[in-house]
């Protein structure tokens, strides 16, 4: 009985020191790494999103080694396909923490359970040269992220409704104009650009562009 008390003691010191010490994680912050690469994380669960990858693969973006010792422990790893400049294998050998390439509903179902605030859903989506590529949509507290990967198909991200941000690449957005199809987002977060790629004229306002690694942005709920 004794220890039983004890060990709901240290449960509950724990839940307690979770809240504090994360401020109950109404927040989450989202940091590019380069290309596809970025983590989400909400103070208590650390998701990288195609990453690491080989750093200037194919000509697209490089990072410095460094960002690789940056890596938190524990941390969970989703890649949307195994292409160079999305996935190192390399390096994803040597990580500590769990690893979803490509992975299909049901893989993302066992990570849902071990997920706190966090529920993904995953989608088969097609790719040039790749045989098992997959988009996300996370949910984070009511807040909807939808990631699109490499794909060059429209369909998916054509019929997902209220999202707030949507990762995608500049011609995933150039296909769904071209197949009529609206992309129903607040938030447009254009990336895997390549090093210097520029726009002319002004970024809109319901954009943010990711060409540096390191960019940052948090996102609160109340
Ligand atoms: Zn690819």
């Amino acid at each position: 009985m004794k220890s039983i008390l004890k060990k709901f003691s240290i449960f509950l010191m724990l839940v307690l020191l979770n809240s504090v010490g994360f401020g109950q994680s109404n927040e989450i912050e989202i940091t590019f790494l380069g290309n596809a690469g970025f983590l989400m994380s909400d103070g208590v669960t650390n998701i990288y999103f195609d990453f690491p990858y080989k750093s200037g693969a194919y000509g697209y973006m490089t990072y410095d080694e460094s960002e690789l010792d940056k890596i938190k422990d524990n941390s969970i790893f989703i890649f949307t396909h195994k292409h160079a400049d999305h996935y190192s294998r390399k390096l994803v050998k040597k990580l500590k923490g769990e690893i979803y390439a490509g992975a299909n509903r049901k893989r993302i179902d066992q990570l849902n359970k071990k997920l706190l605030d966090f529920k993904i859903q995953s989608f088969k989506t097609k790719h040039k040269f790749s045989l098992t590529h997959y988009s996300y949509l996370v949910d984070w507290k009511g807040k909807r992220f939808f990631i699109s990967g490499d794909t060059e198909h429209p369909e998916t991200i054509g019929s997902i409704k209220n999202i707030d941000y949507v990762f995608v690449p500049y011609w995933i957005l150039l296909y769904a104009k071209k197949a009529n199809l609206d992309i129903d987002a607040k938030i447009r977060v254009l990336y895997h650009l390549y090093p210097n790629q520029h726009f002319d004229g002004d970024i809109p306002e319901n954009y943010i562009v990711f060409n540096n690694p390191g960019m940052k942005f948090t996102i609160r709920v109340d």
